[in-house]
């Protein structure tokens, strides 16, 4: 094969891997010049309305290494910076996550970073001003970060009970982007993209998520995401019943009391 041929079919490869991303407003625009001056990049919003897919996609278009961080309340520094562990009669030094990124110039997105223990909000403080750099306290030792590197979180809004806050003093520490459930329009869009599902069965697996995020007296903690949408539509496109994809991908993953899931699935049953 001649090395045009090659080029092109790599090319090819990079456009065909480039993840699925439709904005919803002037995110792309607003994150290129996030990273442009290297500020730290906070994404608001519930769970499931395309932040991560987000920053797939704008590490793909950057054309920069993104190490995610799925943040759980027992996420510690050291998890992010780094520890020594014994190999045979060795300690040996490990970077954590964290370390790699603002070494090799990577995007970390520390997802749901409120979740995380209050040391990781004190390890990532000095990278998110002016000095960019990280203090390695097991090494005794700082390290600036590469210039591409650059700090991401995200943050689902505590509206609700159980969900943690973010002190206003680290919030005030990013540029911050909300994101929310798509217009109608747009998570059409997404769903016939996502899953290659009739445009007419995408229509109405939005017109249930609509009814039911209007429900408000449902108190429910949170309610239909796109990703369950996404879910239900995959689920009937792979041959399940359409009423049954939808109790199981988006009444039944919403809460656990019976006659709220009774009342929805009645609900659902009517409308697809
Ligand atoms: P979050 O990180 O906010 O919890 P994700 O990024 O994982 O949510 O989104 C969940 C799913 O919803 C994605 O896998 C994708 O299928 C779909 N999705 C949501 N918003 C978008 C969007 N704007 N463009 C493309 N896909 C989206």
């Amino acid at each position: 094969m001649d090395t045009t041929k090659l080029q092109m079919e790599e090319t090819k490869k990079e456009i065909l891997s480039a993840p699925y991303y439709h904005p919803v407003g002037k995110e792309i625009e607003v994150f290129e010049h996030t990273y442009k001056n290297k500020l730290p990049f906070l994404l608001k919003g519930p769970t499931g309305t395309g932040k991560s897919r987000f920053i797939e996609f704008m590490a793909h278009k950057l054309d920069k290494n993104l190490i995610t961080i799925a943040c759980h309340e027992e996420t510690s520094s050291t998890d992010l910076i780094g520890r020594y562990i014994i190999k045979g009669a060795e300690t040996i030094w490990l970077d954590g996550p964290l370390t790699t990124a603002v070494k090799e110039g990577a995007i970390i997105y520390l997802d749901e970073i409120a979740e995380a223990r209050p040391d990781v909000i004190v390890a990532i403080h000095s990278l998110t001003d002016h000095r960019r750099e990280l203090f390695i306290d097991k090494l005794g030792k700082t390290i600036k970060a590469h210039d591409d590197f650059l700090l991401v979180a995200s943050f689902n809004p505590g509206y609700q009970r159980g969900f943690k806050e973010l002190k206003p003093s680290t919030r005030q520490r990013f540029v911050a982007t909300s994101f929310d459930y798509p217009e109608a329009k747009i998570e059409i869009e997404i769903l016939v993209n996502e899953t290659n599902i009739d445009l007419g069965i995408a229509k109405k697996l939005v017109n249930i998520a609509t009814k039911i995020r209007n429900l408000t007296e449902l108190g429910l903690t949170e309610t239909v995401s796109t990703r369950l949408l996404v879910d239900a539509a995959k689920l009937i496109k792979s041959g399940l019943p359409k009423r049954l994809s939808v109790k199981v991908a988006v009444v039944e993953p919403l809460t656990d009391d019976v006659e709220v899931v009774d009342a929805l699935t009645d609900l659902c049953d009517l409308m697809i």
